[in-house]
């Protein structure tokens, strides 16, 4: 069978301090992400999951397969979603712009009420941008909840497990995801919004 393995990151664990530090890195991708995926690995070997690709166990798996799938997906898309601040695209423009302002008024307020969202968000969890036909909106999930799972198509998200933040942040989940805005590479969600657009 196919495993399921780490996917290379796009920056060094590093890259992201002092936003995201490189200890939060290292048990987060490095340890977090990789049981995910271990569990998950052991879990669908001789099943009729076995070959599929992790997205298609994410729609179609239920419990704990679900749970390990999902959050390994969850996770891949986060870490790449992220990237050196000083490297990063900091704004989004043309279409995507477009598409956020018509549905929030502006950029400053979709960050706005993500931030509340994902402060909001009860205990383990996730906030998501997502599609919605030409426009886009907010929400939010528990534990490995996925948009995916419901059909829609997420072009961001933000993890507000603890394990995201307490190294660096302990309770202070507003100040993480106040900071988190700096590493998010605006060229790589204009690409998913462009793929998820034309996708449709
Ligand atoms: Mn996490």
């Amino acid at each position: 069978m196919e495993k399921h393995n780490l996917p290379l990151l796009p920056y060094v664990l590093d890259a992201l301090a002092p936003h995201i530090s490189h200890k939060t890195m290292e048990f987060h991708y490095g340890k977090h992400l990789q049981t995910y995926l271990n569990n998950l690995n052991n879990l669908i070997a001789g099943s009729e999951y076995e070959n599929m690709t992790l997205e298609e166990i994410v729609r179609k798996s239920e419990g704990p397969v679900f749970n390990n799938a999902a959050q390994s997906w969850n996770h891949i898309f986060f870490f790449e979603g992220l990237g050196k601040a000083s490297a990063n695209k900091a704004e989004p423009t043309g279409a995507l712009l477009e598409s956020i302002e018509l549905s929030f008024g502006s950029f400053g307020a979709m960050k706005e009420q993500m931030s509340k969202a994902a402060v909001g968000q009860f205990g383990s969890g996730w906030a998501w941008l997502v599609v919605k036909g030409k426009e886009l909106e907010i929400v939010t999930t528990s534990n490995a909840g996925t948009p995916l799972k419901e059909g829609k198509t997420p072009i961001l998200c933000i993890d507000v497990w603890e394990h995201a933040y307490y190294l660096d942040y302990q309770n202070r989940r507003a100040d993480y995801i106040s900071e988190i805005w700096q590493l998010i590479d605006w060229a790589k969600i204009e690409q998913r919004f462009g793929e998820a657009v034309i996708g449709k």
